[in-house]
């Protein structure tokens, strides 16, 4: 008979308990991939579908040399797993979890279903350093704040990591989602990124050798590549975050300078466990504001300025060097992030949902809780946020982050001559500088689409009014 792997955000072989728990079973093993066409599952945005497409190819590999068959469906799993253990007549099916009340409420009709077919029928913790319910405040209660859930996560034994499954008898590889149209711009994608568990593993390997020691004084510089670039490799679990843990602490054993920089590194990695706490804990992130009284904020119906923001056309160089490389590559550095999240969602008064759609459909690490929880952060209705008149002034942030325009000059070409001096706030700059640069606001450039002296103060208004 037959057992079956549903995979899910664990598109990997290595450190996969449902897919380990599956070969254990020394059956026939089917990993099975749904596309899923169901309310509750929020499907991935158009980058990040370009990105599930080659990690499904590279999975297939990746499963094709241990003997396992990859089947790629599409529709309602409600259909297609019961349907699949039936006609496989399988003795089990297991998945490892996944958070968002949404696809919890699937996963339990299905597991329903399933069990009163007589389908035994389990589930396993992968996706997060720790399950959300595994961690709690002194009182018990969800933590709402990062610094405490951190401090506790740290002192908690992480489990290690499984080892690579042993290799059964290779098959030889299919094309599989061979229904995926690469759209026209998947190439601009694939300039920028490797896809899969291998390049996942070859990237946390290089950042752990080579950059992680400058993480702590670098990874606020946008034009610096003092990050890990793991997101997307995260979000579709090509890498476990325990694998990170565990190799992040072997790497400070050998290299005990770098104990400090990994711990930092390490702090990151645990804001996403972080996001998925609150996802499991809360409302549904992505729709209802955490803190209630932010329901009634009188948001801006202002197409014209949304769509500049994303265009990156708002005539604010960092704020528009963001938007075009999340544009072109389907990334944004973490403190652009902040910054063009604080310009929709503060200066222009746009309902922050409206930039987390356009993140999610833009972003190949578009992730149901980071990105959710992220935004809600910068809007200020996030239970840990900022408070609400921390407002990011991009000017000044270009100055302190960019000092030198390097980010901006890569992203936004039409300013590529300006001096430092000017290359923030090219509208204020003498009119000989700007004929020097070959820029004329307005015309090559945008003026920009908001005073934000003037818009910071609306925004404090608009939320004392709360
Ligand atoms: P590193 O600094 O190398 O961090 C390592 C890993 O830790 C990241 O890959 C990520 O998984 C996790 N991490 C780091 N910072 C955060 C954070 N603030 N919140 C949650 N996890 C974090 N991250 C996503 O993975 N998906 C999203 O959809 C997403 N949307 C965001 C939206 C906004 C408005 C903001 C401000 C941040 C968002 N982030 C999101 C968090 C963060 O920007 C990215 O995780 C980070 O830029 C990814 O780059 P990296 O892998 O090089 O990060």
């Amino acid at each position: 008979s037959t057992t079956i792997a549903w995979l899910r955000n664990d598109l990997r072989v290595a450190d996969n308990p449902a897919l380990a728990a599956a070969q254990r079973s020394g059956e026939r093993v089917i990993a099975l991939y749904i596309h899923e066409e169901t309310i509750g599952v929020r499907p991935p945005g158009a980058a990040a579908r370009w990105w599930l497409h080659q990690s499904l190819n590279a999975l297939e590999v990746d499963l094709a040399a241990l003997g396992i068959e990859l089947q790629v469906h599409q529709g309602d799993p409600n259909v297609i797993v019961v349907a699949l253990a039936n006609q496989e007549n399988a003795s089990g099916v297991f998945w490892n979890r996944r958070y968002a009340a949404g696809e919890r409420a699937v996963d339990t009709a299905i597991k329903e279903q399933l069990r009163a077919e007589g389908v035994a029928v389990e589930s396993f913790g992968a996706n997060v350093l720790i399950e959300p319910w595994e961690i709690a405040t002194g009182q018990g209660k969800p933590y709402s704040v990062f610094t405490p859930f951190w401090k506790t996560l740290k002192q908690r034994h992480i489990e290690q990591p499984l080892d690579t499954p042993a290799a059964g008898k290779a098959r030889s590889v299919r094309a599989v989602d061979d229904g995926y149209a690469e759209p026209h711009w998947a190439a601009k994608l694939s300039g920028h990124w490797y896809v899969g568990e291998k390049a996942a593993r070859r990237t946390l390997a290089d950042f752990l050798d080579y950059r992680v020691g400058r993480y702590p004084n670098e990874r606020d510089l946008p034009d610096s590549d003092a990050t890990s670039n793991l997101s997307p490799h995260l979000r579709f679990g090509e890498i476990s975050p325990r694998q990170i843990w565990q190799a992040a602490n072997m790497a400070a054993d050998i290299a005990p300078e770098n104990a400090g920089a990994i711990d930092k590194f390490l702090s990151e990695l645990a804001w996403r466990d972080f996001s998925y706490h609150q996802l499991y804990h809360r409302c549904d992130i992505a729709k209802e504001p955490m803190q209630a009284k932010y329901g009634g904020m009188a948001w801006r119906d202002a197409a014209d300025d949304l769509r500049a923001w994303q265009r990156g056309q708002t005539g604010l160089p960092m704020i528009d060097a963001g938007m075009r490389e999340l544009w072109e590559t389907g990334y944004m550095h973490n403190r652009v992030r902040m910054l063009v999240a604080s310009l929709l969602s503060k200066n222009l008064l746009i309902d922050w949902r409206q930039g987390e759609n356009w993140f999610w459909d833009c972003l190949v690490d578009g992730d149901v809780a980071s990105n959710p929880a992220s935004w809600q952060w910068v809007a200020g209705s996030g239970l840990d946020a900022a408070p609400y008149f921390r407002i990011f002034n991009p000017v000044t942030q270009g100055g302190r982050f960019d000092a030198e325009g390097a980010y901006v000059r890569r992203w936004v070409p039409e300013l590529a001559a300006m001096p430092d001096k000017w290359v923030h706030t090219p509208w204020q700059a003498p009119a000989e500088v700007l004929k020097a640069a070959h820029v004329q606001i307005g015309t090559t450039y945008p003026a920009p689409i908001v005073d934000l002296k003037a818009s910071r103060e609306r925004a404090l208004q608009a939320a004392s009014a709360l």
